[in-house]
């Protein structure tokens, strides 16, 4: 994506950063842009200035609202975060924050169109997408139920909207899953639609609105699913673990960690907890002696695991099925994360 390109696809709402930052009389602001729309940072920063606060670029990587730069925004005096391109996920701030969900202003009708051959037997379709597309989900719904396909979106309460999805929250799509033939996804890349695709066990197309093309992501899923497999049989042979907790504001499960450490202790596994802000192979492959990973933090991390990490990194559930808890048709139903 070019730097002109970025700017005429996201709304960033200006008008109203300008207002939050007058209302709260906010005189320091911590910017945070995920990975994608970082190149924007030094021209929203002349806006907070604009409106009369010091503005401070957040350069460490975001990849999701659980990801809250609190800790950095206490110790550097700020006293607004503005947060871009996700919604809010956290209960409480500790910090106040303004989330702007970058919402993309793009037409998804093209990608609809091209997507409806490759749902041609679907009678009862589920939509899901991520925050940038949740305004166009009547538009496509209305496109569906013209081409004659009954549509539901889901909505367990969760999440901010109804039909949204996150990398670690696919609820809204469960709740519909087996009323539904198959899912259409609205929206770039490859991860939410293959996180549907794994939490719902149901045949997944995706409507990509940034390159206006269409496909089916199933033969994606079964490679990942063939590789999730890899690494439980690997991780069987095992003798130590590390549970990983994340040090994210919204990715500490610090019980779930506790919890499966003891399962595995109890199964004859020696398993110690990591704490990690940043899971990346730089950081946890010294501990030369640790033979496989449980990953409680960022289901991404599992997900693109196998080009990145040399030993197994599981999920829980793929935990509980190296100790002989769950079955893999029972996780196949259940979902990975
Ligand atoms: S934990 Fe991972 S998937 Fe969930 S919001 Fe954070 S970055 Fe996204």
């Amino acid at each position: 994506m070019g730097w002109c390109s970025i700017l005429k696809m996201f709304d960033f709402e200006e008008e109203r950063v300008k207002q939050e930052i007058a209302k709260l009389g906010a005189k320091r602001v911590l910017i945070q842009l995920p990975e994608g729309l970082k190149s924007e940072g030094p021209r929203l920063a002349k806006i907070v200035e604009k409106a009369g606060a010091l503005p401070i670029i957040s350069a460490d990587p975001c990849y999701g609202a659980c990801d809250l730069a609190t800790a950095e925004a206490e110790s550097l005096g700020a006293d607004l975060i503005i947060h871009y391109g996700h919604a809010k996920l956290l209960k409480y701030e500790k910090v106040p924050t303004v989330y702007i969900e970058a919402r993309a202003t793009l037409s998804v009708t093209e990608a609809l169109e091209k997507a409806l051959p490759l749902m041609d037997g679907w009678r009862k379709i589920g939509l899901a997408t991520t925050v940038q597309h949740v305004q166009t989900i009547d538009e496509a719904k209305e496109i569906l139920i013209r081409a004659g396909k009954t549509v539901m979106i889901g909505d367990s309460g969760r999440l901010n909207y109804p039909g949204q999805v996150i990398g670690c929250d696919y609820s809204n799509v469960k709740s519909i899953a087996n009323d539904v033939e198959g899912f259409l996804f609205i929206g770039g890349g490859r991860f939410h639609a293959l996180g549907l695709a794994l939490s719902t066990s149901k045949p997944t197309v995706v409507a990509d609105p940034y390159e206006k093309r269409a496909y089916s992501i199933g033969e994606e899923t079964e490679k990942i699913l063939k590789q999730r497999w890899a690494s439980i049989q690997e991780a069987q042979k095992a003798k130590t673990f590390a549970v990983l907790v994340g040090l994210k504001p919204g990715q500490i499960r610090l019980e779930e960690a506790l919890n499966i450490r003891e399962k595995l202790e109890k199964s004859g596994k020696d398993a110690y907890l990591f704490a990690v802000r940043e899971v990346t192979p730089e950081k946890i492959m010294n501990f030369l002696t640790v033979d496989a990973y449980v990953n409680t933090a960022c289901p991404r991390i599992s997900l693109d695991a196998p080009s990145k990490f040399s030993k197994p990194m599981l999920t829980l559930n793929e935990a509980l099925v190296v100790i002989g808890e769950l079955s893999w048709k029972e996780i196949c139903k259940r979902g990975f994360f």
